[in-house]
């Protein structure tokens, strides 16, 4: 850690626990799998890092106790707000959330969106339970609370604190169903690490996130209803109906997770381009997990009124084009423009 980046005095990290395995528990020790998810409350996590002291005052907040494959956007909007009033706070320097590691991803592209700070905001989850053996939480909290109180984190965006490394909000994916080293960030790698009380990057994020960001949550309204959209997969053999049926249903937006470079089954493309007719507006991302989509390549992007997800995940192009639809931008060549600078 360089002087110029030391505080004069300690910092103060807010935490907030959402649950997760982080906060599992089960009934013995060598259980890794079968467990609940999100049931021990954040007091007990915390007791059990002692060490946090010695980097950051900390002020806990349980926000929800839930598995993260459960998360919807009501907790997403609580988050954002919960955030940006505690980081507009001058004694607070950065923020810790706890988390599950299934929408852990999502849920970091969201807040890179939404949130209106350039202080720290790190995410950190644990593939096992608290009460198992060798349980990650613990060291993953520590470093999580260690680059949330590191000055020169500040201005990255979202981050993601996980088996010693730093991730961006937009490159983050789950890789592994099981793995202690559950995350990566395709193509792009990671933005550096975090050991023993010490942080170290390695780039710059480069897109457009938190203070410079146009997208604001005061265009939602108070039922916490945000436009809907779904994602469809291409694969052999699929059939357009599950697309008729979203467009029957009202469905604003779709996401198609393509084969290779977001190339769609011609079955699935009738339909879309059907759905298009219908003012349902239509991204094209990839199922392949690294790599990207290119616009006007595997479909004619332009003439069928189709945007191209470029790097973005199914999941995370989910969420800009939730974002932008909810803001009423809709225009194909509009949305590639957002989708091309967040
Ligand atoms: N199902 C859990 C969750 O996402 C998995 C985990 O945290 O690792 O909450």
């Amino acid at each position: 850690m360089s002087e110029s980046v030391l505080r004069q005095r300690r910092p103060t990290v807010a935490i907030l626990a959402t649950g997760g395995t982080i906060a599992g528990e089960a009934l013995v020790a060598a259980q890794t799998i079968g467990y609940t998810a999100g049931v021990i409350g954040v007091d007990r996590l915390l007791s059990a890092v002692p060490e946090l002291d010695s980097v950051a005052a900390i002020r806990a907040e349980q926000v929800a106790s839930i598995d993260s494959k459960d998360l919807d956007n009501a907790l997403w909007i609580a988050l954002t707000h919960r955030v940006n009033i505690l980081l507009a706070q001058d004694d607070i320097d950065g923020l810790v959330i706890m988390h599950g590691t299934d929408t852990l991803e999502e849920t970091a592209y969201w807040l890179h969106l939404t949130v209106s700070s350039e202080k720290p905001v790190v995410l950190t989850a644990a593939m096992r339970p608290f009460t198992a053996l060798s349980a990650d939480g613990a060291l993953n909290l520590f470093n999580a609370v260690t680059l949330a109180a590191y000055p020169d984190a500040a201005a990255r965006g979202v981050l993601v604190a996980f088996a010693n490394r730093i991730h961006g909000a937009r490159d983050i994916t789950k890789v592994s169903t099981y793995a202690i080293d559950a995350f990566a960030s395709p193509e792009s790698g990671v933005l550096g690490w975090v050991h023993d009380k010490r942080v170290e990057f390695q780039r710059r994020v480069t897109r457009t996130h938190t203070i410079k960001s146009v997208f604001r949550l005061n265009v939602i309204n108070t039922q916490n209803l945000l436009p809907v959209v779904q994602i469809v997969v291409s694969h052999a053999g699929v059939e357009g109906i599950i697309v008729d049926a979203l467009v029957n249903a009202g469905t604003h937006g779709i996401v198609v997770a393509g084969t290779g470079n977001g190339s769609i089954h011609a079955t699935l493309q009738k339909a879309l381009v059907h759905a298009r007719t219908q003012s349902v507006s239509v991204v094209r991302s990839s199922r392949v997990g690294s790599g990207h989509v290119m616009h006007n390549a595997a479909a004619p992007d332009d003439i069928l009124g189709l945007v191209s997800a470029g790097t973005l995940n199914p999941y995370k192009a989910r969420i800009l084009l939730m974002l932008s639809l909810a803001h009423g931008w809709s225009e194909p060549i509009v949305l590639q423009s957002l989708f091309d600078r967040y």
